[in-house]
């Protein structure tokens, strides 16, 4: 935590800045900020557990405040956490070592839509949901629809590298964006030009979208837009195991059909998801495509993936529930699902893989984590030409607090370790956080030295969230 003096300097220096009403350091400010949607500091928190805490929560109103109160806190050293939505799974947001929650709330301007270049500048706290409602009443789609919308915004997005469930179609949040502004930690503003390419070197937007909050501060983004489908259809089938139901969709994807979702549910999964509303074989995996597009094409793709999907053992079962799950996709079912009942830890470890290795992941790490006698249960959640991601949620319930975050960051390291010996990527869409910090070191191997060097070119003082994504950890 920063000393009380620090504390006292930082405050009369930021008031001036961003006014009185913009800062707090109220202790019920604090606690309610201390936290995202990490599942294990939510268990913690209810099991009465009080989290780090920042020192003073800001509310920066422009770039110009932001950068001046990176200066101050450059000075003085002072942690800054840069906060979007709060909705992260990973505890990105999480205050380790104190210091400044800079929340990006009051960045809430979307700015214009250039029609012609199908591209809308927004600031970086505009909420996912509130971006995409606006496009769509101008005939658009950001093409980005995470579970998460409702509670996550551009800022969070593009500092997670977040997947929307859209994205075989349309690209993560790392494809959409065109152009960034950002904050280093020394106070100056950096921006990147809005351009569908170049070849100027390498692309510096690149290095900040899934930095979280590690080099600086997103203020501001640039992001592609997209026509709203003339037609969307949803298909679901059901598959007698998990090899069939992928092989279905790699074959899809060869032949360059491009399905806007393409989500394959593993046997528990598909019991837990959708048995409590349709009728299908028990232990068999369920298939939710989705096609966009003009009619005529999207007909024709829906008839060419049936065709292949049958080849491969998968029986159509219409398009209710693939229908279904998408009128439910906004659901934020996370808090719902934590039980009271003991010491529950619910979370999920979404990985990446190519196709070859794939299914090799699935079962490695399904072995791994159900070693410690938990509940999993997965989905192929976003899906790709050569590979795709799994989704894979644990339930572990423990007698006594100690037992319970120990068995936690057991099934957590040993899941991750078997990804990792499986050849996959330890995360596709959430992020490192803490949850996963401290294996990026091994996930990115010699890569990991780059990445540090850039980390300390950039914060000197190591400001900048200071714990998250294996950088900057202190004593
Ligand atoms: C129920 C639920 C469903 C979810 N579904 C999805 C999903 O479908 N797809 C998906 O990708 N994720 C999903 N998530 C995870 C999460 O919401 C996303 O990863 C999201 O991108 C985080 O955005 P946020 O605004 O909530 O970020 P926060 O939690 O506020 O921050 C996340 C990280 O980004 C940094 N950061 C935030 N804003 C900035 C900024 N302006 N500049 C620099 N750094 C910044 C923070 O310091 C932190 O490290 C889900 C989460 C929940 C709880």
């Amino acid at each position: 935590m920063v000393d009380e003096k620090t504390k006292r300097k930082a405050l009369s220096r930021i008031i001036k800045i961003v006014g009185k009403d913009n800062i707090t350091e109220l202790e019920t400010d604090r606690i309610l900020n201390a936290h995202d949607a990490w599942p294990l500091s939510l268990a913690k928190i209810r099991a009465s557990e009080i989290l780090p805490q920042a020192d003073l929560v800001v509310f920066p109103g422009s770039t110009d405040e932001v950068s001046q109160v990176l200066v101050v806190a450059n000075e003085l050293r002072i942690p800054v956490i840069p906060v979007g939505g709060g909705a992260g799974t990973c505890g990105g947001t999480v205050p380790v070592y104190g210091g400044i929650h800079l929340d990006l709330k009051r960045f809430n301007k979307i700015y214009e839509i250039d029609h012609s270049s199908m591209t809308v500048r927004v600031q970086a706290g505009v909420m996912g949901i509130d971006l995409e409602e606006e496009v769509n009443r101008h005939g658009y789609t950001t093409g980005h629809t995470p579970t998460s919308s409702r509670a996550s915004n551009i800022g969070g997005f593009i500092a997670t590298r977040s997947g929307g469930s859209m994205s075989s179609l349309y690209g993560k949040i790392e494809d959409l964006t065109l152009g960034l502004e950002m904050v280093l930690p020394d106070g100056s503003v950096v921006s990147t030009k809005a351009v569908p390419r170049h070849s100027v070197g390498p692309d510096l937007r690149e290095l900040f979208v899934g930095s979280e909050g590690t080099l600086g501060v997103i203020t501001e983004a640039t992001l592609r837009l997209f026509l709203l489908p003339e037609e969307r259809r949803f298909c679901s089938l059901s598959f007698p195991d998990v090899h069939s139901g992928l092989e279905a969709i790699r074959k899809i994807f060869r032949e360059g059909i491009v399905p806007s979702v393409a989500r394959l549910y593993d046997p528990e999964d598909a019991s837990y998801s959708f048995s409590m509303h349709f009728d299908f074989e028990e232990g068999h995996c369920i298939l939710l495509l989705a096609f966009d597009g003009a009619s005529k094409k999207v007909e024709i793709d829906e008839a060419r993936s049936l065709d292949l999907c049958r080849t491969e053992g998968g029986t159509d079962l219409g398009e209710s529930i693939a229908k279904r799950w998408w009128e439910h996709r906004y659901d934020m079912y996370y808090p719902t699902r934590l039980t009271t009942a003991g010491y529950t830890v619910v979370d999920t470890i979404d990985i990446v893989a190519t196709y070859d290795k794939l299914e090799n992941v699935y079962h490695a790490m399904k072995k791994a984590m159900e070693a410690y006698d938990v509940f999993v249960i997965s989905h192929f959640s976003h899906m790709y030409q050569n590979g795709g991601s799994i989704y894979m949620i644990f339930y572990s319930s423990q007698a006594d607090a100690e037992t319970a975050w120990a068995t936690y960051n057991k099934i957590f390291e040993d899941g991750v370790a078997a990804c990792l010996r499986e050849g996959g990527t330890m995360s596709h869409q959430h992020g490192v956080g803490l949850s996963r910090s401290t294996y990026t070191a091994d996930e990115l191997g010699s890569g990991f030295s780059v990445l540090k060097k850039i980390k300390d070119a950039l914060d000197p003082n190591g400001i900048m969230n200071p714990g998250k994504l294996g950088l900057g950890v202190r004593e």
